[in-house]
């Protein structure tokens, strides 16, 4: 009797179209082992039917840690001395992007530490132009698909970056509750200038992609599921979690981290309530997860991502951009083009899409509404 009204309560919940908070703080609260159950199995076949049979891959290339920023929990911010400070060369970045292309990634994210001055910005927009320029073929005919991860900018920077041939773009809110994020941030960052980052690649025409860390000290389950109704009331096209995992030289080292089962729990329960909620976005199962389970990007992809992010740093470096500890892939003649996690992947039950820009299928349908 009892096992019946869970499985009436699950009916209501997992089938709805429209989620209250309530529903969703519902979702992030389940325990029992057969009812997580349920809510993966849930979210995994939305994400199959909605986002397809096959996950896409995106090369991340971290291509400098030099960061303007002081944000507290991350072990590159600005005043973090202990970092040792790189930028690659542009041509360093075409040949790594050229050799994703080679091996069927269909698109590579470019990401760094934020710097707003012109001498970078213009060498992004070399970067972009150039990975465009030498990466078509047959198969891409317009070259890999390019996400930027950059941080603030202004309008016309996103412009630019995009005319350059950036077409999605990843800002995470890091925290949907205003106050909170003043907590975790210093006073020059402002949570409106972020939302307000937010509109303007959206105005401009990008792939819009957001996300939140998730288990931050001091964070509750109602603020997650806020968050998820943040990434469905700004209509984000792609989302990008994962745990919150402590870094000696940040500024909130002493306040720890969850113990790390319940946090990779957490962590999968919120990718599956934020497909069960939004549905056909893209959603990545990042690298933080495998930071804390060895096995914590096939996790994410079983929990509903469709996603993953292969590191395509070049070893020298790639120790260098530590924005948390035991991030995965560190070692000197680690797997170069990832094809352990990618057969990973495969083993788990899902086939990768190669040579293709995996484009948010909810940006897809958005833009088809607007020529309408
Ligand atoms: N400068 C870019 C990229 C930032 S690093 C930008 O501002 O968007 C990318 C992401 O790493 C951040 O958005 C943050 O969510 C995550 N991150 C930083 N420190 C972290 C930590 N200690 N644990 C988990 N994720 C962290």
């Amino acid at each position: 009797m009892e096992n019946l009204s869970w499985i009436q309560k699950h009916d209501e919940i997992f089938f709805k179209n429209s989620f209250s908070k309530e529903d969703i703080v519902y979702l992030l609260s389940l325990e029992g082992q057969e009812e997580i159950e349920f809510l993966r199995q849930r979210a995994y076949d939305i994400a199959t039917k909605e986002s397809g049979e096959k996950v896409s891959l995106r090369g991340i290339i971290e291509f400098s840690n030099i960061c303007s920023r002081n944000c507290c929990y991350c072990g590159i911010r600005k005043d973090a001395k202990s970092v040792k400070r790189y930028l690659l060369s542009r041509e360093e970045i075409i040949e790594i992007a050229q050799k994703a292309a080679v091996s069927g990634y269909g698109s590579v994210v470019l990401q760094s530490g934020e710097r707003n001055d012109e001498e970078f910005i213009k060498y992004v927009i070399d970067v972009v132009k150039g990975i465009k320029d030498r990466t078509k073929s047959e198969k891409l005919p317009e070259g890999l698909g390019i996400t930027l991860s950059v941080g603030e900018q202004t309008e016309k920077t996103y412009k630019k970056f995009y005319d350059a041939g950036a077409h999605r773009y990843l800002l995470r809110i890091e925290t949907s509750d205003k106050k909170f994020f003043s907590k975790i941030h210093p006073p020059d960052q402002k949570y409106d200038n972020r939302l307000n980052c937010l509109r303007m690649l959206k105005k401009i025409g990008y792939q819009v992609g957001t996300g939140v860390m998730i288990g931050i000290p001091g964070q509750t389950i109602d603020q997650l599921a806020s968050d998820v109704l943040f990434f469905r009331d700004i209509d984000a096209d792609m989302i990008g979690m994962g745990p919150y995992i402590v870094s000696q030289s940040s500024l909130m080292s002493s306040k720890g981290m969850m113990e790390k089962k319940s946090l990779l729990l957490l962590s999968l329960k919120m990718i599956s309530a934020t497909r069960v909620v939004l549905k056909d976005v893209n959603i990545a199962s990042t690298t933080a997860l495998e930071a804390i389970s060895e096995d914590g990007r096939e996790k994410g992809i079983l929990f509903g991502a469709n996603v993953v992010m292969p590191n395509l740093s070049p070893v020298d470096v790639k120790s260098d951009y530590l924005l948390y500890e035991g991030k995965p892939g560190m070692e000197e003649g680690s797997d170069e083009y990832n094809t352990d996690l990618i057969q990973r992947i495969r083993l788990s039950g899902r086939e990768i899409l190669f040579d293709d820009w995996g484009d948010s299928k909810h940006f897809k349908r958005r833009k088809c509404l607007n020529i309408i």
